[in-house]
């Protein structure tokens, strides 16, 4: 359900905004000073703000300069509700990011109306933001994501040292699947590779496509003792699995590099990886290898188990 914040010293306001979106499948949160509903805004991550400007202590447009200054809130759009009807207000307004502006007093119809369009945009350009971080094929996050979570855990680790895992894997041999099998099967074997790992990690671990045969899974908080316990676990459960092309069994193997950030930077976690899963493919393939001490950095480490 899509959440409105309203912020807005004029009790009438709110209990209007409740009566007119009773029965609309929305959520309303109510705040009376522009420094709550900042506070609100960065907690609760609404999808559309309805801004009064004359607030008590910080004023509306501070608050939505506020808010698109900041990169936790400045996709949520902005609508100012307000007495200042001045053609020189609307267009500060807008110009401060604000994706409509209404004079009170307003047509409850034509508020509701308006309401209705911002929510349905956001709803359009969340769909188109979650898209642009999956991978169409297997469902999993795609690399961009991938990269956007690593960078993420670095700026968290930077507050708090962390152990992070990274397990890469990439299938063996897939080229001749698909030459054996055809594409169609491939991509029926990358889903499934994909359903494996997706089923095998925790909420908090990222399952990805890394890109081709190749995936890629970061483990907050795990260490690569940890780590290459669900690497053999997903390597076995892989090679156990019977993937069926007209009627014949095929097997499908994979191999495995696994890295932890203890004692190095988080910046080369997936470089290590890569190598250690170069070298698991260069031993034989269908193994996990670990990836080679680099003891450069000193870490304190919180290091959960599988
Ligand atoms: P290795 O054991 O060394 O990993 O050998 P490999 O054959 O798996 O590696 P290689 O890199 O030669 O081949 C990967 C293949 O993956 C080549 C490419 O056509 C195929 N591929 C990449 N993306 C897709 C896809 O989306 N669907 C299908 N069916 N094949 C894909
Ligand atoms: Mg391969």
């Amino acid at each position: 359900m899509q959440t409105i914040l309203v912020v807005d010293d004029d009790k009438s306001i709110h209990r209007l905004l409740a009566v007119q979106l009773m029965d609309q499948q929305v959520e309303l949160r109510s705040v009376y000073t522009g420094d709550d509903g900042l506070k609100t805004a960065i907690a609760d991550s609404p999808d559309l703000i309805l801004l009064d400007i004359d607030l008590p202590g910080i004023d509306g447009f501070e608050v939505c300069r506020g808010l698109k200054s900041n990169p936790a809130t400045n996709r949520i759009p902005v609508l100012f509700l307000t007495g200042y009807c001045s053609s020189e207000r609307r267009i500060s307004g807008l110009n401060l990011g604000a994706v409509d502006y209404i004079t009170k007093p307003f047509d409850p119809a034509e508020l509701m109306a308006r309401i209705g369009a911002s929510l349905r945009t956001k709803r359009l350009v969340d769909l188109l933001e979650h898209k642009a971080l999956v991978d169409g094929l297997t469902e999993l996050w795609n690399r961009t994501y991938f990269d956007h979570r690593l960078h993420q855990e670095e700026t968290r680790t930077s507050r708090q040292p962390l152990v992070n895992s990274c397990i890469m894997l990439d299938i063996d041999h897939f080229k001749s699947i698909n030459d054996r099998f055809g594409h169609p099967f491939g991509d029926l074997v990358l889903r499934g590779v994909g359903a494996v790992l997706v089923a095998g990690c925790r909420n908090e671990d990222s399952a990805c496509r890394y890109g081709g045969d190749e995936f890629a899974i970061l483990l907050p908080g795990v260490d690569a003792t940890a780590a290459a316990v669900l690497a053999e676990r997903l390597r076995s459960t892989i090679a156990n699995l019977d993937f069926v092309c007209q009627g014949e069994a095929v097997k499908v193997m994979c191999s495995f590099g696994v890295a932890d950030t203890d004692g190095t930077d988080i910046d080369s976690l997936t470089a290590r990886a890569d190598a250690a899963l170069y070298e698991a493919k260069r031993q034989g393939r269908n193994r996990l290898h670990p990836a080679a001490p680099e003891p450069t950095l000193q870490a304190s480490s919180t290091a959960g188990t599988y």
